[in-house]
C-alpha cells in the first residue's frame, strides 16, 4: 500500500449504509453513522440490546439472518463488523463486485476505505488517519489535538458558518475575505468564544464586518529562509510563509522551507543567475512594486539571511522609495548553518577571537578585500560563494602571511541531507575542492577551527579529506588521519 489514501468527508444524511454485524463493534459502528444522520441498515442474527431498541424504535433497519450479497443492494456504503473472517471477507468481496466501498473494522487489506480517528468540535472534525499502517499513532495525535482545541472551536465554526453569507458579501475577493478571517481569528472573537460570551463575540464580529476600515494594503516581508533544513526556520518566518499570497523565492530556497507555505500562496521562483544579474535583480523589485500595489501580502524569500550577501538592503531601498510597507524576519545565515552542522565553532578561546564574513564570488570582490586583515591568524573566515576562485584565494593569503597549513572547511548544501565536508589545508585548497568536485552552494571555512569538523562532526557523513596520492606528506597530519 504505497499510495496514500484519498480523504473525503462523506454526507451520509438519509443516505443507507449497510452494516454487517450485530455486536459492540457494530454498534459502535452504528452509533457513529446515526450521528452522521445516515440509515443504517443491520444485517446480523442477533443485536446488542441497544442495537435492538434502535431497531423499535425505527431509527435503523434490521436483517435478521446471515450475509448474502443482496443486503448490499440499494446501499451506498458498507461496514463489515463481524468477529468472522470469513463474513468479513465475503462482505468486501461481494461490495468489490458491486463498485461499493467497503471497510472492514480493524482490517486495512480487506478495506476500501478507512474511519480515520477523528476529533469534533460542532461542525469543525479533524479526521486523522496512519493510513491503516499504525492505528494506535493516529489515536495518540487524536487524544494529543483533543487536548489542545477547547470546545470554543465549535461555536467559532458555528458563528462564522451564521454570517458566512455576510461575509462574503462584504469581501467578495478571496484575498481580502482570507485577510479579514486571519484578523478576526487573531482578534478577540475567539477569545470571547473561549470565555462562553458568545453574545458579545457576534456583536464583536457584527461590528468587524460592518466597520468601513479600508481593505489592506500590500506589504513586503523580507524572510531569510535559512541554509535549507525547514527546522531552522524561525516561527516569525513560518507566520510570514502562511500568511503570503505570493512567494518571490530564491533558487537556493530549499523545496522542504517552500513546502511550509501557505499552499495557495503563488510562488514565483527568482533565482539569479550569474548572467543577466542587474536585469534580474530590477526583474524582482517590478515584481515586488506590482504585487505589493494590488494589495498583496508578498513574501520575498531569501536562502540564508536576508541581509547577508543577499541583496535585502537593496529591495529595501527600493520599497522604500515607493512607499511600500515592509518587515523583515532574519534568517540563519549559511555560515551559522554550516558551521553548526559540520562541527565547526566559529569562535574559540583557543583558536579564534574573530570572525569575518567575506565573498569572493568575482574577480572584482576578489579585489576590493583587505587581504592584510584577511590573512591574519587565530580568526575565521567564512567565505561565501567561495567555489570559483579559490586559486587566487589561496595565492592572497598566502601572500600576505597566512599559514599554508591553515585548515579549512568546505562545506556543500550544509544543513541539508546532501552535505558534504571536505576539509584540508590552504595549501591543497583549490585541488581538494576539485578532487571532490564540490559544487555551489557551498562556504569556505577557513582558520585554525576548521579542523574541529574531525572531532566535532555530527550531521551526516564524516568529512572528507585531501586525496592522500596528491600531498603523501601530508598523510600523517592530525586532520587527514582520522578522516577515512
Ligand atoms: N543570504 C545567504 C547568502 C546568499 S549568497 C545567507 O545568509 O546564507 C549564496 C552563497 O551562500 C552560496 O554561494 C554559498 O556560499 C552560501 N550558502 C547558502 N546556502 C548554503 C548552504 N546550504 N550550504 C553551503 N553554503 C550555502
Amino acid at each position: 500500500m504505497s499510495a496514500a489514501l484519498f480523504p473525503l468527508f462523506a454526507d451520509l444524511r438519509g443516505r443507507a449504509v449497510r452494516v454487517v454485524g450485530g455486536g459492540a463493534v457494530a454498534e459502535r459502528k452504528v452509533e457513529a453513522l446515526l450521528h452522521a444522520g445516515a440509515l443504517p441498515h443491520v444485517g446480523a442474527p442477533t443485536l446488542t440490546p441497544r442495537l435492538a431498541q434502535w431497531a423499535e424504535q425505527g431509527r435503523i433497519a434490521w436483517q435478521p439472518g446471515s450475509f448474502t450479497p443482496d443486503w448490499l443492494d440499494g446501499v451506498w456504503l458498507v461496514i463489515a463488523a463481524t468477529d468472522e473472517g470469513e463474513v468479513n471477507r465475503a462482505v468486501a468481496d461481494a461490495a468489490a463486485a458491486r463498485r461499493l466501498l467497503a471497510n472492514v473494522v480493524d482490517d486495512a487489506e480487506l478495506s476500501s476505505f478507512q474511519v480515520p480517528a477523528l476529533v469534533e468540535r460542532g461542525a469543525l472534525q479533524i479526521a486523522i488517519s496512519s493510513g491503516g499502517h499504525a492505528p494506535m499513532v493516529a489515536r495518540h495525535i487524536r487524544r494529543q489535538l483533543e487536548t489542545l482545541l477547547d470546545e470554543s472551536w465549535g461555536s467559532l465554526v458555528a458563528l462564522l458558518g451564521r454570517q458566512r453569507a455576510r461575509i462574503r458579501a462584504r469581501f467578495p475577493e478571496m484575498g481580502a475575505r482570507r485577510r479579514f478571517f486571519e484578523q478576526l481569528l487573531a482578534g478577540t472573537v475567539p477569545r470571547l468564544l473561549r470565555q462562553r460570551q458568545d453574545a458579545a463575540a457576534e456583536t464583536e464580529l457584527q461590528r468587524a464586518l460592518s466597520s468601513t476600515a479600508q481593505a489592506h494594503a500590500g506589504t513586503v516581508t523580507l524572510v531569510g529562509a535559512g541554509p535549507g533544513d525547514a527546522g531552522l526556520l524561525t516561527l516569525n518566518a513560518l507566520r510570514a510563509m502562511n500568511e503570503a499570497d505570493v512567494i518571490l523565492h530564491d533558487r537556493l530556497v530549499s523545496a522542504e522551507v517552500l513546502a511550509m507555505a501557505r499552499r495557495d500562496a503563488t510562488r514565483i521562483e527568482v533565482g539569479k543567475s550569474a548572467q543577466g544579474h542587474s536585469t534580474r535583480q530590477d526583474d524582482i523589485h517590478a515584481l515586488m512594486l506590482e504585487h505589493a500595489r494590488a494589495g498583496r501580502r508578498v513574501v520575498r524569500l531569501k536562502g540564508g539571511d536576508p541581509f547577508v550577501f543577499g541583496r535585502g538592503g537593496e529591495e529595501l531601498e527600493f520599497l522604500k522609495a515607493h512607499c511600500i510597507a515592509f518587515e523583515v524576519v532574519p534568517g540563519i545565515t549559511a555560515a551559522l548553518a554550516c558551521a553548526a552542522y559540520s562541527g565547526i565553532p566559529l569562535t574559540h578561546r583557543d583558536h579564534a577571537q574573530g570572525l569575518r564574513l567575506v565573498t569572493a564570488h568575482c574577480r572584482d570582490s576578489l579585489d576590493t578585500l583587505d587581504w592584510q586583515a584577511l590573512a591574519q591568524e587565530r580568526q575565521t573566515l567564512a567565505v561565501y560563494m567561495g567555489v570559483a576562485g579559490l586559486e587566487t584565494f589561496r595565492e592572497r593569503l598566502i601572500a600576505q602571511g597566512r599559514a599554508a597549513a591553515t585548515p579549512f572547511a568546505l562545506v556543500e548544501n550544509g544543513s541539508r541531507r546532501t552535505q558534504r565536508v571536505v576539509t584540508g589545508t590552504l595549501a591543497d585548497l583549490a585541488e581538494t575542492a576539485r578532487h571532490h568536485q564540490v559544487r555551489s552552494p557551498a562556504l569556505l571555512i577557513l582558520g585554525e577551527v576548521a579542523a574541529l569538523a574531525h572531532t566535532l562532526h555530527w550531521h551526516g557523513d564524516a568529512p572528507l579529506a585531501a586525496p592522500a596520492s596528491q600531498h603523501p606528506d601530508n598523510i600523517d597530519a592530525p586532520t587527514l588521519s582520522r578522516a577515512a
